[in-house]
């Protein structure tokens, strides 16, 4: 059964990158199973609209809630999770990431003005889990591109998709750490060496020389990361590092 993939927008054409490359490749292997609605075959007005004036006031506008619902009515089945991009959100992290790949699949709420009616999130948690998760610490005009965000970090995941699947277990991130560097051909290139040791063959200093930079890099870079890293994930010759 293919990971299944909805997602609902009244920018359709945004999701178009979507049938490209790799997940492209997943859908035509039948792995994954990839789905935009426009948002607008829901309204029942002439012009078909779907945002609003905020009560409270305030600028913008926000997307109105019967539209939103009788989309997830047709296009989400019982149980599965609704995900709503939202700067307001909680983070979307490489581990939130793993745990969706193992859902059955995910639907996507993209909002645009200020964002949705908060009572349809409130509402469709009834109906199943729903996550309202930020992609970073900025704001986009819209969901679509947050969703093409997700959707590729959760879809690489899947068995399957991506050949090797060591490249995704030593990728940034899937151990807390981010990864060092990586080199090609050639050796010496405009001045520039690779580092010896990777020249080696040792394969056991290579492993440690690789854990180093990837503690430097992480220290330099996102201290955060290492602060968060559970009580012993660090080994005394990383501390070392
Ligand atoms: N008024 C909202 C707030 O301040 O929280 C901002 C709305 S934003 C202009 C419009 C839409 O873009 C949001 O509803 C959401 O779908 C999307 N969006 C913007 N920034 C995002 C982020 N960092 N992560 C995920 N989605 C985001």
């Amino acid at each position: 059964v293919p990971f299944r993939v909805d997602v609902v927008t009244i920018f359709p054409e945004y999701l178009t990158p979507l049938r490209q490359s790799l997940l492209g490749k997943a859908a035509e292997r039948g792995l994954v199973g990839v789905e935009v609605h426009d948002l607008r075959q829901w309204t029942d007005d002439l012009h078909r609209t779907v945002d609003d004036a905020p009560y409270g006031g305030g600028p913008g506008m926000v997307m109105k809630p019967e539209p939103w619902a009788r989309a997830l009515e047709a296009v989400r089945s019982p149980g599965t999770r609704l995900v709503v991009p939202t700067p307001a959100g909680r983070p979307f992290t490489q581990a939130v990431a793993a745990a969706w790949a193992t859902e059955p699949g995910l639907v996507f709420a993209c909002g645009r003005y200020e964002g949705i009616d908060q009572r349809v999130a409130d509402w469709a948690a009834g109906a199943g889990p729903v996550s309202e998760v930020s992609i970073g610490d900025y704001v986009l005009a819209g969901g679509e591109s947050a969703v093409l965000v997700m959707v590729e970090a959760v879809t690489r995941l899947l068995p399957g998709v991506v050949g090797n699947r060591e490249s995704v277990e030593y990728d940034s991130h899937a151990d807390g750490l981010l990864e060092g560097p990586s080199y090609t051909r050639p050796a010496s290139w405009r001045g520039h060496e690779v580092p010896a040791v990777l020249l080696s063959g040792d394969h056991a200093a290579i492993a440690r020389w690789r854990r180093a930079e990837s503690l430097r890099r992480t220290a330099a870079r996102r201290p955060d990361l290492l602060a968060a890293l559970p009580d012993g994930a660090l080994t005394d010759d990383d501390r070392a590092v």
